[in-house]
């Protein structure tokens, strides 16, 4: 078993410092980041988000997690970054079961919400297409499962395969029904992520396991972990965090929806969010699809936050462009693809840094 020291407030700091990565930081960035970086140490220190206390079985108990600050994310080469015109995430559904399919359309609102881009489905492999290129093994306990990096594989070359979905895309997400597993020695695996390929795999079929917890809240929760692995995101040790590592349902369902102030930060630099509209956005999407008590008290309650903090130092810098409606253009240039297109709805401060991953 490992120990797990909760790292103190210093290694918080540290974690948090931007300091001598200038060079990796765009302008509108660095801006964004000392606009909101009181905010980062009142939400670091006053207990908005709690320390990390694993139980024996949880992930930090069995995996060692040396955290990942802002500078070791920035360092990161190989993660995928939204820039320029490429703007969606495309979720390519693996196998026609209606659970999957039912899934999709509060699955696109959320990640819509939650990393402020577009989100696309792509047309929906079967079963048999799959199989033809992904190794399929018959576990002597599961029964049928896929290879999670093969399927990877094969949803990216799906989205290569459309010309019109190629360009816009900045991260793929596979979602199946069918179980998983990363290599011969594993048992399963609920999803793999690779930022070097920009794309990730989730598996659905073990949230049906109990009902303690909405299969759909397990969904959103998993696929933006999993797509903050995408974008660049370690597993996270500073406090109760979307990106702690979760080794089993109870696990998953306890840790939180919401990033923490040391992962907020590292995503600002490729994103630069409005905090408050994507707050708004998040709070209203987690209202609408109905998810736990406990989550849409948390995402109210960064509304009110960012809200009492631009009542006391105003709205961040930028240009304000709206790009919603920059991006509302762009999707509607794509024959087809509109009605499955979800958009992002909060407000962008500046426009992106091109940058490739
Ligand atoms: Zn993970
Ligand atoms: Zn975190």
């Amino acid at each position: 078993m490992v120990k797990f020291v909760q790292p103190d407030a210093q290694a918080v700091q540290s974690a948090m410092k931007v300091t001598g990565s200038c060079a990796q930081v765009p302008q509108a960035a660095a801006s964004l980041l000392s606009h909101y970086e009181p905010w980062f140490q009142r939400a670091a220190t006053a207990g908005l988000f709690t320390p990390l206390e694993p139980k024996r079985g949880d992930w930090l108990r069995e995996h060692e997690e040396k955290g990942q600050g802002v500078l070791s994310f920035l360092r990161r080469p190989l993660r995928a970054q939204p820039h320029a015109t490429f703007q969606t995430v495309v979720i390519v559904p693996i196998g026609e079961h209606d659970m999957l399919l039912k899934v999709l359309p509060p699955l696109q609102d959320f990640i819509a919400a939650y990393y402020c881009l577009n989100v696309e489905v792509a047309t929906p492999a079967t079963f048999a297409e799959v199989a033809k290129h992904v190794t399929v093994r018959d576990h002597p306990d599961y029964g049928r499962q896929l290879h999670a990096g093969q399927v990877i594989d094969f949803a990216n070359a799906r989205v290569k395969a459309d010309r019109a979905l190629s360009r816009k895309c900045c991260g793929v997400v596979a979602l199946t029904m069918e179980d998983l597993y990363p290599r011969d020695s594993w048992n399963f695996v609920f999803g793999l992520a690779r930022g070097a390929e920009s794309a990730a795999v989730v598996s659905l079929v073990r949230y049906l396991e109990d009902s303690t917890c909405s299969a759909l809240q397990r969904t959103c929760k998993v696929v933006t972990h999993e797509l903050g692995h995408v974008f660049g995101l370690g597993h996270c040790i500073y406090f109760g965090c979307l990106m702690n590592g979760s080794n089993h349902l109870e696990e998953l369902d306890r840790n939180p929806l919401q990033l923490c102030p040391v992962c907020l930060k590292k995503m600002m630099i490729p994103f630069q969010w409005n905090l408050l509209h994507r707050a708004r956005g998040i709070a209203k999407v987690c209202q609408e699809l109905d998810l736990s008590e406990k989550e849409r008290a948390f995402a109210v309650n960064l509304v009110t936050e960012f809200e009492a903090y631009e009542r006391s130092v105003g709205p961040p810098p930028g240009p304000h462009v709206d790009l919603a409606e920059g991006r509302k253009s762009v999707s509607e240039r794509v024959p087809g693809r509109t009605t499955s297109t979800r958009r992002m709805t909060s407000r962008r401060t500046t426009s992106r840094a091109t940058r490739k991953a």
